[in-house]
């Protein structure tokens, strides 16, 4: 079947709820794509930073394929070995005493804040004490409780009423955050790095400045580290740059390495708030994924592997503000590790730098209106990082009309 008749077909029966590329991708080798017209594409998205090995990894095929002949699935009603190892694996390299497993990243958010009131009602005997805060420019998933949570109003509005209690600050402006903080607050929810909201890292000030809130108000401080944790940042956690650690941490993306798993990790006093039928989830955990992410984490926490991160992430950082500098269609570079984002001027809509750079044969994606992303493979090496940057350059400086 060609490319048009594939497309075709997803016209008329997927839900029309994604602008897709106009083109269809059948294999990946490393960090790059090859759609089924033989093109190549370098990979800058990673499955929007899930695909931290890259494509085709021979090592995860082996895991998969060898676990996958010896227990796929069986339900949390049993024990099995891959999830308990894989929790404990997460709680020795984290801040995290417990693990609950899930399936994807808005499943994380849910869980965290389901913990979160539980524990943050039963600590204080207080029934009201169950307010959630967030911030402006958060995506934290888009089932009804993580997007209640969400910033985007088009991606909230028409699904309203969602859960209430949620009260909204600004990010990065502690003054705002404290006017909404108190009593009656169960959980603050934040991404170190924000993602979806244009690559906005965290000030120090402001994650410090948070857990003493939620110290004196006895809230529950969740990091959503979906997209910024398991290396993507140059550290392990990303919460590991700010000297701060949370009572709850949402992971997803990059876990399974390609395949769909979600974690919360926590402290034990909420684990202790938690009894059997709070929560569960008939797929989450299971021997085939967690026997694969384990494989995956143990690669991406090697010291060796995070170096790598931070030296070829600091080279895209570079490279990025070098192109900036000499174009006047660039506002801002922000990032670290291997999570970048530029911000063009108002009067470039991202979408148009993205649609024009797949006919260089670069994959990037958008945040927000106005910013590009990069969030390569973790395996990238300078090289692609010279191709990706050339081909970047030269579409802001010959195919954007501003
Ligand atoms: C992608 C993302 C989510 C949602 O993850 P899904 O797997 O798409 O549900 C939540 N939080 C952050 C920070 C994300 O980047």
């Amino acid at each position: 079947m060609n490319a048009q008749d594939i497309i075709a077909l997803e016209q008329t029966y997927l839900a029309p709820t994604y602008k897709r590329a106009p083109f269809v991708l059948e294999r990946g080798e490393g960090v790059y794509l090859y759609d089924t017209e033989g093109r190549r594409y370098l990979d800058f998205v990673a499955g929007i930073a899930v695909n931290a090995l890259g494509h085709a990894d021979a090592r995860m095929a082996d895991v998969l394929a060898e676990q996958a002949r010896q227990l796929v699935h069986v339900s949390n009603l049993y024990h099995t070995a891959p999830h308990a190892l894989l929790a404990r694996d997460l709680c020795e390299a984290s801040f995290a005493d417990r693990v609950f497993f899930c399936n994807s990243g808005t499943e994380a958010t849910e869980g965290a804040l389901k913990f979160a009131r539980k524990w943050a009602r039963t600590t204080s005997g207080d029934d009201e004490k169950y307010e959630i805060v967030t911030f402006s420019h958060a995506f934290h998933g888009r089932t009804m409780g993580a997007l209640s949570v969400t910033a985007n109003e088009k991606y909230r509005k028409p699904f309203e009423p969602l859960i209430g209690g949620v009260r909204r600050a600004e990010f990065n402006n502690l003054e705002s955050a404290q006017a909404v903080i108190g009593e009656k607050t169960a959980a603050v929810i934040v991404e170190p790095v924000q993602g979806e909201g244009g690559i906005q890292p965290a000030t120090r000030e402001f994650l410090q400045g948070l857990r003493r809130l939620c110290d004196a108000y006895g809230a529950a401080l969740i990091f959503d580290e979906v997209q910024c944790g398991l290396g993507r940042t140059g550290t392990l956690w990303a919460y590991e740059q700010y000297g701060v650690e949370p009572d709850l941490m949402a992971l997803a993306k990059p876990l399974g390495g390609g395949l769909p798993i979600g974690a919360i990790l926590m402290r034990q006093t909420i684990a202790d708030a938690l009894a059997p039928g709070d929560h569960g989830s008939t797929f989450a955990g299971s021997p085939l994924i967690t026997a694969v992410a384990r494989d995956v984490f143990n690669r991406i926490r090697d010291a060796a592997f995070l170096a790598h991160v931070r030296d070829v992430g600091a080279y895209l950082g570079e490279q990025l503000r070098a192109v900036a500098a000499s174009s006047p269609l660039v506002r801002e570079v922000r990032g670290l590790g291997l999570m970048w984002g530029v911000e063009l001027v108002e009067r470039v809509a991202a979408a148009d730098v993205v649609a024009a750079l797949w006919s260089h044969g670069l994959l990037t994606v958008p945040a927000g209106r106005n910013t590009v992303r990069f969030l390569p493979p973790l395996i990238v090496e300078r090289t692609h990082v010279d191709e990706a940057v050339a081909a970047f350059a030269t579409v802001l400086a010959h195919e954007v009309t501003a």
